[in-house]
Order: structure tokens, then C-alpha cells, then sequence
């Protein structure tokens, strides 16, 4: 059993919390929402008045927040009232950040908690709100082997796979470059069908065809954007539930602005992100991201 403190039980962490308590572990939380605080007390776990309060005597911290200003907020705090969560943590205690954040803020509150002999992760998700609750996310992990190797157990409660991408920050490097990619198959995907169907074809067929032929991917295989063509998918369902057109545009812009620190070409991830930032205007930003289908359907040329 491990004494954890959790920040932020929002959409991801109240059920990522929720496995931790589930698998033993000594979880006493703070939220900025008191109704998220309340649920978790219901399911066992122990309600804080502050993030201080709730690292009081915590041997691991995590936080799931929304942006990386919460994070650098929580964890450095303001720099003249020197308020910032990491100075009151035990030297040698453990601190992961599953929040999805820019590189740099992950990399400037890693290197102040070594600093102070703590050490720290970043660990953001893949999996969305249905892995969070089934317990089967995946964690992207950049941090040094000795922090990885720590938190493994903390992990494996609320995840299913577990990568070790590199160093501090490249946690989020991974996730941004999937992310990226995923929004460039699912548009090209969509893009493929609509065009094909807009030629006679029947979007079963078609793929069917390119499932099994070089234009295979994640999106033909388990996700198809076309609506009645896969069983179960959002494209199925209205495009409810998923992972929401408004995450995706979130992920886009932090993907292109680590491109532009690294002086990185991305078209592609440009392209896709005007596709993205132009459906979610539209009004679709609380649609799942495979409804870009819808884009293509109306907007004919
Ligand atoms: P959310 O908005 O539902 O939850 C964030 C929670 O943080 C809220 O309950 C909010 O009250 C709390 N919070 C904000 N600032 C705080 C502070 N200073 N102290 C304490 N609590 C504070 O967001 P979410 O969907 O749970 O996402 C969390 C993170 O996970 C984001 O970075 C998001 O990009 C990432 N993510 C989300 C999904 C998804 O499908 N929702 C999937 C993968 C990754």
C-alpha cells in the first residue's frame, strides 16, 4: 500500500483514482470542484481542502489537470510567494504528471523537483475515459529508468501498457507525435472513403478493400468514420463518446508549437489541424475526432 496524493479528479482522474483506491492504495485527493471530491469519498478514498493538504505525508503525488499553466501553477507556484506544491514534499518522494502539456513546462518542474531530491515523470495517457475507468491506459512515460522503474506499480493499478519513451518531456513528445499522426489518418481516411463513395462506391466495400490492401490503418481497422459501417464505433453512435474533436485540437496545437521550437516541418500535421480547428468552430468540438467524416460529407467543392 502506497500513501498517494491525487490532483485532480476530472473526467481522467476520478476514475484513475478510483482503480488506485481499488488496488489498496492509501489515496487522499484534492479538486477544485467539490462534487468530484464528494464521489470520491463515496467510493473510499480520503477528500483534502488544499493540494498541501492532500501531499501531507504522501509518498508518490499525481496530477491529472487540465493544462500545463495547472501544472506549473500547482507544482512551482508564484515565484515571489514561493507556494509551489514541491517544496513541501518529502526529499525522495515520487511526482507524476499524467496531465497532456507542452515538453518545456514538464521539463522546468522536473528539473526543479530534482532539485530538491524528488523525483519525477511525466506520464501522460492514451486510452480516453473508457480506458481510464476500465483501468487500461496507456502510460507514455519520459523520466529517468530509476523513476520509471518506481512508479511501475502505481502505474499497472490504473494502466494497461507502459512505455518508456526518453528522458523528462518525452513523455509528451510521444503523445503529441501520435496524436498528430492519428489526426492525419483519420482525415486522410475519411477523405479516401467520402471521395469513394462520392464515385459510386459503397463505403463497406471500400473498406473492406483498403483494409486489407496498402492503405491499411488503425483508423479502416478498428475506428471507421464512416457512419454504419463498423458495429459499435462512435461513427455509429452519432459520433458520441470517443475522444472529443476539442482534445484533438488541444493536441494539434501542442504538437505544433513543440514543431516550431525544434524548427520541425510538419504539413501534414498543419493541414490536419486547420481540418480540426475548422469542424470543431463548426460546433462539432464535443463530437468524437472520427466525425471529421462529417467535414468531408458537407463540404463539397
Ligand atoms: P477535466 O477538465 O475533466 O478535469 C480536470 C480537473 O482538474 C477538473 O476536475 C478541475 O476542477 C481540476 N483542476 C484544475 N485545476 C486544478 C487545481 N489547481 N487543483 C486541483 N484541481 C484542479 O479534464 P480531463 O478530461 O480529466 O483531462 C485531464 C488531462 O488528461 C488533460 O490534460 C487532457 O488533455 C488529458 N487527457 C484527456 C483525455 C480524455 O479523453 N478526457 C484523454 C487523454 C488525455
Amino acid at each position: 500500500m502506497t500513501k498517494i496524493a491525487f490532483i485532480g479528479l476530472g473526467n481522467m482522474g476520478g476514475p484513475m483514482a478510483a482503480n488506485l483506491l481499488k488496488a489498496g492504495h492509501l489515496v487522499t485527493a484534492f479538486d477544485l470542484v467539490q462534487v468530484a471530491l464528494d464521489e470520491f469519498v463515496k467510493l473510499g478514498g480520503v477528500a483534502a481542502s488544499s493540494a498541501s493538504e492532500a501531499v501531507i505525508g504522501a509518498e508518490v503525488v499525481i496530477s491529472m489537470l487540465p493544462a500545463g499553466q495547472h501544472v506549473a501553477g500547482l507544482y512551482l507556484g508564484d515565484e515571489r510567494r514561493q507556494d509551489g506544491l514541491l517544496k513541501l514534499l518529502a526529499k525522495n518522494s515520487l511526482v507524476i504528471d499524467s496531465s497532456t502539456i507542452d515538453a518545456q513546462t514538464s521539463r522546468q518542474v522536473g528539473a526543479a523537483a530534482q532539485k530538491l531530491g524528488i523525483s519525477f515523470i511525466d506520464a501522460p495517457v492514451s486510452g480516453g475515459t473508457a480506458g481510464a475507468k476500465a483501468g487500461t491506459l496507456s502510460f507514455i512515460v519520459g523520466g529517468e529508468k530509476d523513476a520509471f522503474a518506481q512508479a511501475q506499480s502505481i502505474l499497472k493499478a490504473m494502466g494497461a501498457n507502459i512505455f518508456h519513451a526518453g528522458d523528462v518531456g518525452s513523455g509528451q513528445v510521444a503523445k503529441m507525435c501520435n496524436n498528430m499522426l492519428l489526426s492525419v489518418l483519420m482525415a486522410g481516411t475519411a477523405e479516401a472513403l467520402r471521395m469513394g463513395m462520392e464515385n459510386g462506391l459503397d463505403a463497406e466495400v471500400l473498406s473492406d478493400i483498403m483494409v486489407k490492401s496498402s492503405g491499411r490503418n488503425w483508423a479502416l481497422e478498428i475506428y471507421n468514420p464512416v457512419p454504419g459501417v463498423m458495429e459499435g464505433t462512435p461513427a455509429s453512435k452519432d459520433y458520441q463518446g470517443g475522444f472529443m474533436v476539442d482534445l484533438m485540437n488541444k493536441d494539434l496545437a501542442l504538437a505544433l508549437a513543440a514543431a516550431k521550437v525544434s524548427d520541425s516541418s510538419v504539413p501534414m500535421g498543419q493541414q490536419a489541424s486547420m481540418l480540426f480547428k475548422a469542424h470543431g468552430e463548426a460546433g462539432h468540438g464535443g463530437l468524437d475526432f472520427s466525425s471529421i467524416y462529417q467535414h468531408y460529407a458537407n463540404n463539397k467543392v
